[in-house]
């Protein structure tokens, strides 16, 4: 696919030895994608992505993948912490919820999964491990949001989607534990980040019979 470098000073070393082995998607959360880039490409900003793509499916490169860029800020997932060290970060252009959420466009969706089934070519990412911001720092953002088209993602090759549901029991937070999720938030705030991924249609933090069915579902996939 066609990149465009545009690149930006806010990326350092990578740990050494660490692998990549984490995809983390937002979106830029700004009136504009120009307003988004300039900001992710500003020195004092202090904050960056590998790539960012266009509303129109352009896609831009920042960052190498071989530097880290930092996207995640404080952020959770398996135990682990500060995760820019191991992830690849894409921006995707959208206002997001602060300035007039929106669909993401099907030529934006189809440049994403371009770019995700490039990115996930090159490094040990299983589909576990393709992720939300929203999953890695629940207390703190939303995006990319319940509008992303995750399931369509999946349906090709790009994260995990499960097939069916589960069983619709169980402890919730020892589900959101065993796929990933912190557990030390309050469970609202952990189930609304966990559907926004995997349940799109109902994002109100309650583990109703089809949240905690997919809960099963996810946690058994990801196992
Ligand atoms: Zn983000």
């Amino acid at each position: 696919m066609r990149i465009r470098d545009l690149p930006s000073p806010n990326h350092d070393e990578r740990p050494a030895g660490a692998p990549v082995d984490l995809l983390i998607l937002h979106y830029t959360g700004m009136r504009s994608g120009e307003a988004a880039l300039a900001r992710l490409r500003d020195p004092a900003a202090r904050v960056s992505a590998h790539y960012v793509v266009e509303e129109d499916g352009a896609v831009f490169r920042l960052v190498p993948e071989e530097r880290r860029a930092w996207h995640a800020g404080v952020s959770h997932w398996r135990g682990d912490t500060l995760l820019n060290g191991r992830s690849i970060g894409v921006e995707i252009v959208n206002p997001g919820h602060e300035f007039g959420y929106r669909p993401f466009p099907a030529l934006q969706m189809a440049a994403v999964c371009d770019l995700c089934l490039e990115i996930l070519a090159r490094h040990p990412i299983p589909p576990r491990s393709v992720l939300a911001h929203s999953d890695v720092a629940p207390d703190r953002k939303d995006d990319p949001g319940e509008l992303f088209d995750w399931q369509g993602l999946a349906a090709n090759g790009v994260g995990l989607w499960p097939a069916e549901d589960g069983m619709a029991e169980g402890d919730p937070l020892r589900l959101l534990g065993a796929i990933g999720y912190r557990t030390d938030l309050p469970l609202p705030v952990l189930l609304r980040a966990f559907q926004r991924h995997w349940r799109p249609e109902r994002v109100d933090g309650i583990a109703d019979a089809g949240t905690l069915a997919r809960l099963a579902a996810v946690a058994s996939a990801a196992g």
